[in-house]
């Protein structure tokens, strides 16, 4: 945003103070990185400008990358090879078509039993198998595993609470986006109102606010049910709930009627007015 003093963005060199690239944020670390077994932050660096320059997002890229790896394309950690993978995008080649078009696309090439995607998106580094509210996300947005549509980062709520939360936090990242607010300065919504109360001198209330989010929703379900998806897409995949992760042995085992609740409207309530996405 024009003005913006939290200034984000971070911008790379090498030892000899070359420009390598900006920005290189935790997402791409996590998933072009550890999830590929890549120990380099400097190649991570070389591959996170790969993609700028290709034009591909780096979670994508990396969760395919990784895809081609657990399938025994690629040795795990290969940095090399995975650069060489997202050269092959720019070349046109078939390898390289099927992993620019991400993990379901390589995936299905490879015949890969384990695919972590949902709607075709592939998960970012917020796994949902402790953070369950933000599964309910990923499987009830019209994106698909996409962390900015209401990311929840708490483990600890109890399955009547995750619904719930994840409802409210999509609805105030979607107010939050219409409004042309960046979401990383976490306005919540009685700010946002007050903004535009201030800007057009009419009084807007957090609930108009909300209810644009809660629009911005349905629209957005009613044009993936135009393009064909259906209940069977909003499903988390199997490795999600068979592969467990961490001393807790976390797998992802939320029933489908509980995911499916946040599809209707709760009551609204103060939290979601002044609680910030997180
Ligand atoms: S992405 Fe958001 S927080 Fe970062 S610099 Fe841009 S406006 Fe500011």
């Amino acid at each position: 945003m024009t003005g913006c003093i939290v200034r984000c963005s971070n911008i790379v060199h090498d030892a000899e103070g070359n420009y390598k690239t900006s920005a290189l944020e935790f997402e791409t670390l996590t998933l072009l990185g550890a999830n590929c077994a890549i120990q380099s932050w400097e190649d991570v660096a070389d591959l996170d400008r790969l993609c700028d320059e290709i034009g591909l997002d780096t979670i994508e890229a990396g969760a395919a990358i990784a895809v081609y790896m657990d399938s025994g394309g690629m040795e795990w950690g290969d940095a090399e090879g995975a650069k060489n993978l997202l050269r092959e995008i720019a070349e046109g080649t078939e390898l390289g078509r099927a992993i620019g078009n991400g993990a379901a696309a390589i995936g299905k090439r490879q015949k890969h039993h384990r695919i972590p995607v949902v709607k075709g998106q592939a998960l970012p580094a917020w796994d949902p198998r402790p953070l369950k509210a933000a599964g309910v996300t990923y499987c009830t947005s019209a994106m698909g595993a996409d962390h900015t549509a209401g990311l929840v980062v708490d483990p600890g709520q109890s399955v009547d609470e995750i619904a719930r939360a994840s409802q409210d936090a999509q609805i105030q990242m979607a107010a939050i986006d219409a409004s042309g607010f960046c979401q990383f300065l976490m306005p919540n919504l009685q700010e946002v109102a007050d903004f535009y109360s201030h800007f057009t001198g009419e009084k807007v209330t957090a609930q108009q606010i909300a209810d644009i989010g809660w629009q911005c929703m349905e629209d957005e379900w009613a044009f993936n049910r135009g393009a064909g998806f259906g209940p069977d897409d909003d499903e988390m995949p199997d490795c999600m709930k068979q592969d467990a992760i961490g001393p807790a042995k976390f797998v992802w085992d939320i029933p489908m009627d509980v995911v499916n609740a946040a599809y209707k409207r709760f009551e609204p309530r103060e939290e979601l007015y002044t609680g910030r996405p997180s």
